[in-house]
């Protein structure tokens, strides 16, 4: 079926889809060239990652569950403890605050904060880029990629 219908389209003789025998094809034909173009053409396109689907995809609570973070305060969704960047999880310091609902954090030590990709990037001292990747992969979640055209 598929192959039929390429070959017809691929034909200039023969007469476009329309009032013709074959035009109970014609809602086949751009779905299928659709996905020859676009299987032809992927091999060539520089991926990205849709970083705000991968912070849909894997929240706050489970970066820091990854990290094996444990806080020595919790209130609600507030979370207080060493900083997983900047001290090393045997110190008593709160100088590291989380945001659970947020998916935010923030160190008061050193002013850093942002989201829950941008404490793995910096716990791991990974790229942005990297460490999506390898956030998804310790996640076990499929990256979110994005084509760039
Ligand atoms: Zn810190």
């Amino acid at each position: 079926m598929q192959r039929l219908i390429i070959r017809l389209k691929n034909n200039p003789k023969r007469p476009q889809l329309s009032s013709s025998a074959t035009s109970k094809h014609a809602p086949c034909v751009t779905s299928v060239r659709v996905n020859v173009t676009s299987s032809l053409f992927c091999i060539h396109i520089m991926p990205g990652i849709d970083y705000s689907l991968l912070r849909e995809q894997i929240p706050m609570a489970r970066v820091l569950e990854l990290l094996e973070y444990e806080p020595l305060e919790r209130r609600g969704d507030q979370l207080r403890g060493p900083c997983p960047i900047h001290e090393s999880q045997s110190a008593k310091p709160r100088t590291f605050s989380v945001d659970l609902a947020g998916n935010r954090f923030r160190c008061f030590k050193f002013q850093a904060q942002g989201n829950q990709l941008d404490l793995w990037a910096q716990a791991k001292s990974l790229d942005l880029h990297t460490a999506a990747k390898d956030l998804c992969q310790k996640a076990g979640v499929e990256v979110p990629w994005v084509t760039r055209w």
